[in-house]
């Protein structure tokens, strides 16, 4: 695969399910064209939910909220979802906006559906409810999608190059 053409980790966080807004957010994905070549719904143990939310995570954002995060992550379904494109991943963290909903712009998904502040959330000691996870670099993107899927669970496909298309 050229490294211009990415894999990236989506994952739709317990608010997203919760809040019913799972196809606005995969449509915004779609609409750029993103190739969806994963996807499973699932309640996450906590080991799983350690081995995506890392020591980094604690390192950058403090212990306390690594571990809300993970009470959160496993707290509820969630829907994992590997995108393929070109520079996929910075594509998906645009669509995807700022990780403080109230710094977030207008027209990214964190922006459109969400409101509230790292303030608040560290007032009640709760992660702050973004809605999505994705992935940041290459690196990233290829240890999380391994926490998440089997190889043999990602699906190779090439739209429109199939005997079954209705123009033969
Ligand atoms: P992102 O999800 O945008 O990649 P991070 O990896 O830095 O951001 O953080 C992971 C998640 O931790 C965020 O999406 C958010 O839910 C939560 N979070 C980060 N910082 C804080 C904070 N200061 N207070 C509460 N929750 C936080």
């Amino acid at each position: 695969m050229s490294d211009k053409l990415q894999r990236t980790l989506v994952l739709l966080k317990p608010d997203a399910i919760h809040r019913g807004i799972v196809g606005d957010i995969m449509h915004r994905f779609e609409r750029v064209g993103a190739k969806m070549v994963g996807l499973k719904m699932l309640v996450s143990d906590k080991d799983t939910a350690m081995n995506h939310y890392t020591e980094d995570i604690a390192k950058r954002r403090g212990e306390a909220v690594r571990k809300v995060l993970i009470e959160m992550i496993t707290s509820g379904p969630i829907i994992a979802i590997v995108y393929e494109g070109v520079e996929i991943i910075e594509i998906v963290r645009k669509l995807v906006g700022a990780t403080e909903p109230k710094a977030s712009a207008p027209g990214t998904i964190r922006g459109d559906f969400s409101h509230v502040s790292f303030g608040y959330a560290d007032t009640k000691k709760i992660p702050v409810m973004n809605l999505i996870h994705a992935s940041t670099s290459p690196e990233e993107a290829q240890a999380e999608i391994a926490v998440w899927f089997k190889p043999e669970e990602l699906v190779e496909h090439r739209p429109g190059y199939t005997k079954y298309t209705l123009s033969e």
